[in-house]
């Protein structure tokens, strides 16, 4: 069966992800990628446009394929570069998406994506169960993560 096969992959991929860090953590800010739907990105795609901005290095912590792969971004003990005045004490989740094909806001998540970020976001809580989801929209002026 291909959609357990899929769930499988997803599972291993969230499983895979140690969130251990020395970092206080008490919130966790949701982006997508801005991207149109359908195009597939990966986290080695946006630390390569992130490094162009002149970051530091991918400024999110994870960033979720559309097929709902989960890979690992910043390195999650490192301070992320996502959210101005919320990075030092959040992890940041980029989901790949997020944009029409003329670049308008849309929710564009997978059933795959929407089942990674479920599972990602239960495997933070009980690392960080102090830790509140907001969507990075509730935090500053933009559209972002389009849902
Ligand atoms: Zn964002």
């Amino acid at each position: 069966m291909e959609v357990i096969d899929c769930d499988k992959r997803i599972v291993a991929s969230v499983d895979a992800l140690d969130l251990s860090c020395k970092r206080k953590i008490d919130l966790v800010v949701l982006h997508c990628s801005a991207t149109p739907d359908g195009r597939d990105v990966s986290a080695a795609d946006i630390r390569r446009w992130h490094l162009e901005r002149g970051f530091a290095d991918i400024g999110y912590h994870f960033v979720v394929r559309l097929d709902g792969t989960v890979e690992v971004g910043r390195a999650i003990g490192r301070t992320g570069a996502h959210c101005k005045g919320y990075n030092r004490h959040s992890i940041g989740i980029c989901y790949i998406g997020g944009a029409d094909a003329l670049l308008r806001s849309k929710d564009t998540r997978t059933p795959q994506q929407k089942l990674a970020l479920a599972m990602l976001l239960e495997k933070i809580r009980g690392v960080y169960p102090d830790a509140v989801v907001k969507k990075h929209k509730e935090l500053s002026a933009t559209d972002c993560p389009g849902f």
